[in-house]
């Protein structure tokens, strides 16, 4: 294997280790970096799977994933947005993450163009690479306002585009595209035949007052390759469970490369899950109103603040923050709030080369813990205006 420049450690595990270590030596660490729900898995999926486990579900599977979820999940997609899935057009991977991978791998060849849209969910170009090392990653940044440019858009598309990565609502800005955007990606991606990759894994933590636009049920669903789990959405992020949808051709071969890499996705776990189909997902609403609450209590110190800034998110557990006016680079801040304020987050570098005057805070922390972050950063800010 090559290990391309882009193969680099994840900023946010290396931060996030970091605060773990600072917190077992007996520092008062506020970590602000993992994207991490710090509610509960609903208790329906963890007496599940705890049933499937007692009850010896616990032998290989198939490596599409069960069909059974499988069946629940093309249904629910169907039923969501019009689509005509089968369970064969469906495999069920170890996360999101490992749905990427398999699904890049399965598309991609060398000389193929990859656009993705900064700043972006930081495993994207490693994810590319790892697929594929000689493909090449086109970064389209995002407007300041944090809409798509439409013109380098264009310009970035071509004959060898073979896939675009988008992911709505976004990691780390929070931002949903609208339905023009949405609009504006699909017309350029059937001009140039090209795979849309869209990683919706935010698509049940939308703030009131905004709309999610998926891009299934678009008449392109031969070119959308979607992708979603349950980590964010059922607090589910140690079981690591995801899935593709895709055209039967390429889920074919993701199960040749699941089969030699992962064998199947855990197999009690997958039953377990099952629950999720059956039961409502009453834990989204009163999650969404805590994470509204914090979003709102943390957009108020921003607006009060002379050192940071930022756009307020319309979904997720993210603020990326505009720290220019500190003149530091992001990791120069983020070390520096690490050994003055006691909080760790993720440097904006992460995200894309032009995003080193940002930082992200994860907001998926309790609201005792929000508001002593907050105090600190007061105080923090105070001091480095002096
Ligand atoms: N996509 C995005 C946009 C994410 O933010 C994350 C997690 N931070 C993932 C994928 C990975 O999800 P999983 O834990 O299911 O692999």
């Amino acid at each position: 294997m090559r290990f391309s420049k882009e193969i680099k450690e994840s900023l946010t595990l290396k931060y996030g280790q970091l605060a773990r270590e600072l917190k077992e030596l007996g520092h008062d660490i506020i970590s602000m970096t993992v994207g991490e729900p710090n509610f509960k898995t609903p208790s329906y999926v963890v007496k599940s799977v705890s049933k499937y486990l007692n009850e010896g579900y616990t032998k290989y599977s198939d490596s599409q994933g069960i069909l059974p979820l499988r069946v629940l999940i093309s249904k629910d997609l169907n039923d969501s947005y019009n689509t005509n899935f089968t369970p064969s057009n469906v495999i069920i991977t170890p996360g999101v993450k490992s749905g990427i991978h398999l699904a890049l791998s399965a598309i991609l060849s060398e000389g193929d163009e990859v656009i993705i849209m900064s700043p972006y969910y930081l495993s994207y170009p490693p994810l590319i690479k790892i697929s594929e090392y000689d493909a090449k990653i086109v970064d389209v940044p995002f407007l300041n306002d944090g809409t798509i440019d439409q013109q380098s858009l264009k310009k970035a598309f071509n004959a060898k585009t073979k896939c675009i990565i988008v992911n709505s609502p976004s990691n780390p800005t929070g931002k949903i595209f609208t339905v023009d955007e949405v609009n504006f990606i699909i017309n350029l991606a059937k001009k140039y035949n090209t795979f849309i990759l869209t990683d919706e894994i935010y698509d049940k933590l939308i703030f009131e007052g905004f709309t999610f636009e998926s891009f299934l049920g678009k008449g392109l669903d031969d070119l959308v390759i979607y992708v979603n789990g349950y980590s964010k959405s059922y607090a589910m992020t140690g079981y690591r469970l995801g899935y593709v949808t895709a055209t039967n051709e390429i889920i074919k071969k993701m199960v040749i490369l699941q089969q030699n890499i992962n064998t199947n996705p855990n197999t009690f776990i997958q039953y377990g899950v099952m629950s999720i189909y059956e039961n409502e997902p009453t834990h989204i609403k009163p999650y969404l109103k805590e994470l509204e609450y914090r979003v709102n209590l943390f957009n108020e110190f921003l607006q009060e603040s002379k050192l940071f800034s930022g756009i307020k998110p319309e979904a997720g557990f993210y603020y990326f923050v505009d720290i220019s006016k500190s003149k530091l680079t992001s990791e120069e801040f983020t070390e520096k709030l690490i050994n003055e304020a006691k909080i760790v987050v993720t440097p904006g570098i992460a995200f894309g080369e032009n995003f080193d005057n940002y930082v992200r805070f994860s907001l998926a922390i309790n609201d005792e813990s929000l508001i002593k972050a907050i105090k600190r950063l007061k105080e923090f800010e105070k001091n480095f205006l002096l």
